[in-house]
């Protein structure tokens, strides 16, 4: 979560990939990371330290910048490619080739307390993910205490919306077109069953999430 630096002389950096790029295969092809961290991802942050040159954004952290430029019609480009590489560097993190396990005790009471069971969340993701027209997000947010699933088209972040973001899944057609083509709803199912870091999600359920951010 950290790993978002930026300085003044070489702004923002991109996030290390938390694993090797052939590690969620078969699910995401090296193939399909290559080009979705080292093109797409890259293509933003270099994006972004390019539009921020000379401006009050310059040296800012990307949360703030995210935040100060949300909603603000002047400022499209920015907040795109800031909230594109806050997004991703979340995506990354929110999965794990170790497979995806069980959700910690703390984590499965608040699930079964918000959704009922833990398939229920899977199958709502599953159904926001699939059916989320155009390119965008599905996330599962920490909202006044209870957890959700929410969307968001194209950029939009829910840092903009007062949640909190405990995982995320990249529903963008570059996230899986190399290995899927149009059936998106292959890629989410199999991300569901054998990716989702649910130690992620714990993580940012816990106070330090809001401290090293
Ligand atoms: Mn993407």
């Amino acid at each position: 979560m950290s790993d978002n630096k930026v300085n003044n002389v070489f702004g923002h950096v991109q996030s290390v990939l938390p694993y090797e790029e052939k590690a969620l295969e078969p699910v995401i092809s090296a193939n399909t990371i290559g080009f979705h961290y080292g093109k797409h991802h890259k293509g933003y942050v270099d994006a972004l330290n390019k539009l921020i040159i000379g401006t009050e954004f310059a040296g800012m952290k990307l949360e703030m910048t995210i935040a100060a430029t949300a909603g603000k019609a002047d400022k499209v480009a920015i907040f795109n490619n800031a909230a594109q590489t806050w997004n991703h560097m979340f995506y990354w993190n929110s999965l794990t080739h170790k497979g995806s396990g069980e959700p910690s005790a703390a984590l499965k009471q608040k699930i079964e307390s918000s959704f009922g069971t833990l398939d229920a969340l899977k199958k709502e993701l599953a159904t926001a993910a699939t059916t989320h027209f155009g390119s965008g997000w599905v996330w599962l947010v920490l909202d006044d205490g209870k957890l959700k699933v929410v969307k968001t088209g194209n950029a939009d972040s829910p840092l903009s919306m007062k949640v909190k973001p405990l995982l995320t899944i990249d529903v963008w057609e570059h996230a899986y077109y190399l290995d899927y083509q149009n059936r998106r709803a292959d890629y989410v199912a199999a991300v569901i069953a054998k990716l989702i870091n649910w130690g992620f999600a714990a993580d940012n359920l816990t106070p330090a999430f809001e401290e090293v951010n």
